[in-house]
């Protein structure tokens, strides 16, 4: 994200396989067993919406090598929809937007609303604010850099209608992250963030509350903003381009979403 991007009502703010399983239970004679599990993910009918954070014409924060932050955001989306794709879920579908930052914020909305999805996952990188700030030299010229923090973040809206499910998908993601070795950066908790402090709703899973956000309050899929790493930071910032790092996030993301569409599936289930 990035400072300025995100205004919303007036508000400065920065920027296990699923699918188809059957329950392994041997018959035995004289025994009565649980039936067999339903397929209760249907891949080829569930939609993810992948927003491809900002635009090329108001490309969000800077990394500490002058990239835009867009550039970052479309190459991990687009390696996260070829991830989904390859899982089965055909329907997945990358929404990129273009020119002034308020304009493409409102119309990224109003195409998910138009296009209907089960799940909407708004994909950006992290800077810090302007305080944390340090000059370096590279290739001659001054960029601006902070080896502060590390870790994703995974953000939620409490005033988005379908709260509970975005919840619920953030916390699948947040966990399959964690299983992966990756662990989330706690800084918007500090004091010294101010106004960007956050409201963390699961500290095991990195969730935080963001209840301002255009995308997160007024989609009307189950939302949720993955701030995949911080591209400020050195170090990070090259990891974010390697190819293991965005195929790390896009397994994660893709296992998230195959639960999140196995325990819709399992809510969907006539009781027997
Ligand atoms: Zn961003």
């Amino acid at each position: 994200m990035k400072r300025g991007i995100f205004l919303f009502a007036g508000g400065l703010l920065l920027c296990a396989a699923a699918g188809a399983f059957s329950v392994p239970l041997a018959a035995q004679p004289g025994v009565r067993t649980a039936k067999p599990a339903i397929a209760v993910c249907n891949r080829a009918a569930f939609r993810t919406i992948l927003d491809v954070g900002h635009t090329a014409q108001a490309p969000g924060a800077t990394s500490a090598r002058g990239v835009p932050e867009y550039d970052f955001n479309l190459w991990l989306a687009r390696r996260i929809e070829a991830r989904l794709r390859e899982a089965g879920f055909d329907k997945t579908v990358l929404l990129v937007t273009g020119g002034e930052a308020r304009k493409a914020l409102a119309e990224r909305v109003a195409r998910a609303n138009v296009l209907g999805a089960d799940l909407f996952v708004s994909i950006h990188h992290d800077s810090v604010p302007d305080f944390l700030l340090a000059s370096w030299d590279f290739l001659g010229a001054e960029g601006r850099y902070s080896d502060h923090y590390r870790g994703h973040s995974i953000f939620v809206s409490a005033g988005h209608p379908q709260y509970a499910r975005s919840l619920a998908f953030a916390r699948l993601l947040g966990r399959a992250m964690k299983a992966r070795g990756r662990e989330y950066t706690r800084h918007y908790t500090e004091p010294r963030m101010g106004a960007r402090r956050r409201a963390l709703v699961d500290a095991e899973a990195g969730v935080y509350r963001f209840d301002r956000l255009f995308v997160l309050t007024l989609t009307k899929m189950p939302a949720v903003l993955f701030e995949a790493g911080p591209i400020i930071h050195r170090e990070e910032e090259l990891a974010m381009q390697s190819p293991e790092r965005q195929a790390l996030i896009a397994d994660a993301v893709t296992e998230a979403v195959e639960g999140f569409c196995a325990s819709r599936g399992r809510a969907r289930l006539p009781r027997s």
